[in-house]
Protein backbone atom coordinates (compact mmCIF):
# COMPACT_ATOMS: atom_id res chain seq x y z
CA UNK A 1 0.00 0.00 0.00
CA UNK A 2 1.47 3.43 -0.85
CA UNK A 3 1.64 5.96 1.90
CA UNK A 4 2.73 9.64 2.15
CA UNK A 5 6.07 10.62 3.13
CA UNK A 6 6.73 13.87 5.54
CA UNK A 7 10.72 14.85 5.56
CA UNK A 8 11.52 18.01 7.42
CA UNK A 9 14.24 19.65 9.04
CA UNK A 10 17.00 22.17 8.84
CA UNK A 11 18.80 23.14 5.54
CA UNK A 12 21.63 21.18 3.78
CA UNK A 13 20.86 17.48 6.00
CA UNK A 14 21.13 15.68 3.48
CA UNK A 15 16.92 15.93 3.22
CA UNK A 16 16.57 16.00 -0.42
CA UNK A 17 19.04 13.26 -0.99
CA UNK A 18 17.75 10.89 1.55
CA UNK A 19 13.87 11.92 -0.02
CA UNK A 20 14.92 11.19 -3.78
CA UNK A 21 16.59 8.28 -3.00
CA UNK A 22 13.07 7.10 -0.75
CA UNK A 23 11.41 7.99 -3.98
CA UNK A 24 13.45 6.22 -6.31
CA UNK A 25 13.40 2.72 -4.23
CA UNK A 26 9.92 2.72 -3.86
CA UNK A 27 8.86 4.53 -7.10
CA UNK A 28 7.05 7.72 -5.28
CA UNK A 29 6.67 10.72 -6.93
CA UNK A 30 9.28 13.21 -4.89
CA UNK A 31 8.82 16.59 -4.46
CA UNK A 32 10.90 19.31 -3.25
CA UNK A 33 8.73 22.09 -1.35
CA UNK A 34 11.92 24.36 -1.09
CA UNK A 35 12.54 24.80 -4.78
CA UNK A 36 8.40 26.24 -5.24
CA UNK A 37 9.32 28.64 -2.31
CA UNK A 38 12.83 29.45 -4.55
CA UNK A 39 11.36 29.72 -7.61
CA UNK A 40 8.76 32.80 -6.01
CA UNK A 41 11.84 34.54 -4.61
CA UNK A 42 13.67 34.44 -8.22
CA UNK A 43 10.46 35.76 -9.43
CA UNK A 44 10.20 38.44 -6.59
CA UNK A 45 14.00 39.30 -7.36
CA UNK A 46 13.12 39.43 -11.07
CA UNK A 47 10.62 41.82 -10.78
CA UNK A 48 12.71 44.32 -7.84
CA UNK A 49 10.40 43.50 -5.04
CA UNK A 50 12.97 42.46 -3.14
CA UNK A 51 16.50 43.22 -3.04
CA UNK A 52 19.28 43.94 -0.25
CA UNK A 53 17.39 45.68 2.72
CA UNK A 54 14.17 46.05 0.93
CA UNK A 55 10.74 43.88 -0.16
CA UNK A 56 7.76 45.05 -1.02
CA UNK A 57 5.47 42.22 0.30
CA UNK A 58 2.24 43.98 -0.97
CA UNK A 59 3.36 43.96 -4.12
CA UNK A 60 4.56 40.41 -4.61
CA UNK A 61 1.45 39.40 -3.12
CA UNK A 62 -0.75 41.47 -5.98
CA UNK A 63 1.33 39.40 -8.66
CA UNK A 64 0.94 36.03 -7.11
CA UNK A 65 -1.57 35.08 -8.92
CA UNK A 66 0.84 35.51 -12.38
CA UNK A 67 3.05 33.34 -10.30
CA UNK A 68 2.98 29.60 -11.55
CA UNK A 69 5.48 27.16 -9.82
CA UNK A 70 5.32 23.59 -11.22
CA UNK A 71 7.57 20.50 -12.10
CA UNK A 72 8.71 18.67 -15.06
CA UNK A 73 10.60 15.68 -15.07
CA UNK A 74 13.67 15.36 -16.64
CA UNK A 75 13.98 12.19 -18.70
CA UNK A 76 17.76 11.93 -18.12
CA UNK A 77 17.72 12.09 -14.35
CA UNK A 78 14.40 11.04 -13.55
CA UNK A 79 13.54 13.45 -11.06
CA UNK A 80 11.34 16.45 -11.42
CA UNK A 81 12.37 20.32 -12.25
CA UNK A 82 10.94 23.65 -10.93
CA UNK A 83 9.62 25.81 -13.72
CA UNK A 84 8.69 29.28 -12.79
CA UNK A 85 5.98 30.58 -15.70
CA UNK A 86 7.18 27.77 -17.70
CA UNK A 87 10.71 28.71 -17.71
CA UNK A 88 13.21 25.73 -16.13
CA UNK A 89 14.77 27.68 -13.18
CA UNK A 90 16.39 24.15 -11.40
CA UNK A 91 19.80 25.96 -11.51
CA UNK A 92 19.46 29.70 -10.95
CA UNK A 93 17.19 28.96 -7.56
CA UNK A 94 19.94 27.16 -5.91
CA UNK A 95 22.36 30.34 -6.27
CA UNK A 96 23.38 31.78 -2.82
CA UNK A 97 21.28 34.99 -3.78
CA UNK A 98 18.30 33.11 -3.61
CA UNK A 99 18.90 31.45 -0.43
CA UNK A 100 19.82 34.79 1.38
CA UNK A 101 15.95 36.17 0.42
CA UNK A 102 14.08 32.73 0.29
CA UNK A 103 13.31 32.75 4.22
CA UNK A 104 11.79 36.32 3.86
CA UNK A 105 9.46 35.35 0.89
CA UNK A 106 8.74 32.19 3.07
CA UNK A 107 7.84 34.21 5.68
CA UNK A 108 4.50 35.91 3.61
CA UNK A 109 0.91 34.16 4.61
CA UNK A 110 -0.06 34.43 1.17
CA UNK A 111 3.26 32.44 -0.43
CA UNK A 112 2.64 29.95 2.20
CA UNK A 113 -1.40 29.28 1.56
CA UNK A 114 -0.74 29.63 -2.14
CA UNK A 115 2.08 26.69 -1.76
CA UNK A 116 0.76 24.72 0.95
CA UNK A 117 -2.58 24.59 -1.48
CA UNK A 118 -0.51 23.22 -4.51
CA UNK A 119 1.45 21.12 -2.45
CA UNK A 120 -1.50 19.19 -0.82
CA UNK A 121 -3.20 18.78 -4.67
CA UNK A 122 0.25 17.20 -5.60
CA UNK A 123 -0.29 14.51 -2.76
CA UNK A 124 -3.87 13.83 -2.58
CA UNK A 125 -3.16 10.03 -4.15
CA UNK A 126 -0.24 9.05 -2.20
CA UNK A 127 3.09 7.64 -3.28
CA UNK A 128 4.70 10.92 -2.40
CA UNK A 129 8.02 11.94 -0.52
CA UNK A 130 7.73 15.77 0.02
CA UNK A 131 10.83 17.18 1.54
CA UNK A 132 10.37 20.89 3.38
CA UNK A 133 9.85 22.32 6.58
CA UNK A 134 5.86 22.12 7.56
CA UNK A 135 5.30 18.96 4.87
CA UNK A 136 4.49 16.67 8.34
CA UNK A 137 3.20 19.72 10.71
CA UNK A 138 0.81 21.44 8.11
CA UNK A 139 1.02 20.29 4.59
CA UNK A 140 0.63 16.40 5.37
CA UNK A 141 -0.51 16.00 9.36
CA UNK A 142 -1.79 12.70 8.06
CA UNK A 143 1.65 11.60 6.77
CA UNK A 144 2.50 7.46 7.35
CA UNK A 145 6.19 8.38 7.96
CA UNK A 146 7.38 11.45 9.18
CA UNK A 147 10.70 12.45 9.55
CA UNK A 148 12.95 15.66 10.98
CA UNK A 149 16.57 15.82 10.04
CA UNK A 150 18.81 17.90 11.87
CA UNK A 151 22.69 18.80 11.57
CA UNK A 152 24.83 21.08 13.55
CA UNK A 153 24.94 24.52 11.15
CA UNK A 154 28.54 24.46 10.73
CA UNK A 155 28.72 21.07 9.30
CA UNK A 156 25.57 21.87 7.07
CA UNK A 157 27.76 25.02 5.84
CA UNK A 158 30.41 22.53 5.10
CA UNK A 159 28.51 20.58 2.66
CA UNK A 160 26.48 23.71 1.20
CA UNK A 161 29.97 25.43 1.04
CA UNK A 162 31.25 22.23 -1.10
CA UNK A 163 28.15 22.04 -3.28
CA UNK A 164 28.46 25.80 -4.44
CA UNK A 165 32.60 25.41 -4.86
CA UNK A 166 31.25 22.49 -7.50
CA UNK A 167 28.93 24.39 -9.04
CA UNK A 168 31.91 27.10 -9.60
CA UNK A 169 30.07 29.75 -7.13
CA UNK A 170 32.53 32.43 -5.78
CA UNK A 171 31.72 32.06 -1.89
CA UNK A 172 33.75 31.48 1.34
CA UNK A 173 32.84 29.47 3.76
CA UNK A 174 32.02 32.16 6.12
CA UNK A 175 29.24 33.64 3.80
CA UNK A 176 27.96 30.62 3.68
CA UNK A 177 27.55 29.31 7.40
CA UNK A 178 26.19 33.21 7.47
CA UNK A 179 23.67 32.26 5.54
CA UNK A 180 22.75 28.64 7.28
CA UNK A 181 22.62 30.69 10.62
CA UNK A 182 20.35 33.37 8.99
CA UNK A 183 18.15 31.39 7.44
CA UNK A 184 17.69 29.42 10.97
CA UNK A 185 16.94 32.04 12.57
CA UNK A 186 14.13 33.24 10.50
CA UNK A 187 13.26 29.62 9.98
CA UNK A 188 12.68 29.13 13.55
CA UNK A 189 12.17 32.30 15.55
CA UNK A 190 9.51 33.79 14.05
CA UNK A 191 6.00 33.32 16.41
CA UNK A 192 4.48 31.20 13.02
CA UNK A 193 7.75 29.34 12.35
CA UNK A 194 6.86 26.56 9.70
CA UNK A 195 10.15 24.92 11.57
CA UNK A 196 9.12 22.04 13.86
CA UNK A 197 9.15 19.40 14.62
CA UNK A 198 5.95 16.86 14.43
CA UNK A 199 4.93 14.72 17.54
CA UNK A 200 4.78 11.79 15.66
CA UNK A 201 8.22 12.55 13.71
CA UNK A 202 11.68 10.24 14.17
CA UNK A 203 14.30 12.71 14.66
CA UNK A 204 17.42 11.53 13.13
CA UNK A 205 20.84 13.85 13.10
CA UNK A 206 23.16 13.17 10.88
CA UNK A 207 26.06 15.48 11.92
CA UNK A 208 28.26 11.90 12.14
CA UNK A 209 26.32 9.27 10.76
CA UNK A 210 25.90 9.08 7.06
CA UNK A 211 23.26 9.12 4.46
CA UNK A 212 23.16 5.74 3.29
CA UNK A 213 22.34 4.21 6.95
CA UNK A 214 19.32 6.64 7.28
CA UNK A 215 18.49 5.73 4.08
CA UNK A 216 18.06 2.28 5.01
CA UNK A 217 16.36 2.87 8.12
CA UNK A 218 14.04 4.71 6.71
CA UNK A 219 13.08 2.56 3.60
CA UNK A 220 12.74 0.37 6.12
CA UNK A 221 10.10 2.24 7.97
CA UNK A 222 8.40 2.81 4.96
CA UNK A 223 7.90 -0.72 4.35
CA UNK A 224 6.38 -1.81 7.34
O1 LIG B 1 14.93 23.28 1.44
P1 LIG B 1 15.55 24.59 1.00
O2 LIG B 1 16.78 24.94 1.78
O3 LIG B 1 15.74 24.68 -0.47
O4 LIG B 1 14.43 25.68 1.37
C1 LIG B 1 14.68 27.03 1.18
C2 LIG B 1 13.88 27.90 2.14
O5 LIG B 1 12.49 27.83 1.82
C3 LIG B 1 13.96 27.52 3.62
O6 LIG B 1 15.08 28.13 4.26
C4 LIG B 1 12.65 28.07 4.17
O7 LIG B 1 12.78 29.44 4.45
C5 LIG B 1 11.70 27.93 2.99
N1 LIG B 1 10.81 26.76 3.07
C6 LIG B 1 9.67 26.84 3.82
N2 LIG B 1 8.79 25.80 3.86
C7 LIG B 1 9.04 24.66 3.17
C8 LIG B 1 10.21 24.55 2.40
C9 LIG B 1 11.10 25.61 2.38
O8 LIG B 1 9.44 27.87 4.46
N3 LIG B 1 8.15 23.67 3.21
Amino acid sequence: KKITIAIDGYSSTGKSTVAKMLAKELNYIYVDTGAMYRAVTLYAMRKLFIKEGYFDKEALVRHLFMVNVKFALNADTGLGEVLLNSENVEREIRTLEVSNFVSQVAAVPEVRKLLVMQQHEMGKDKGIVMDGRDIGTVVFPDAELKVFMTATAEERARRRFEELQQKGEDVTYEAVLENVQKRDELDTTRKDSPLKQAEDAILLDNTHTNIEDQFHILLQLAKD
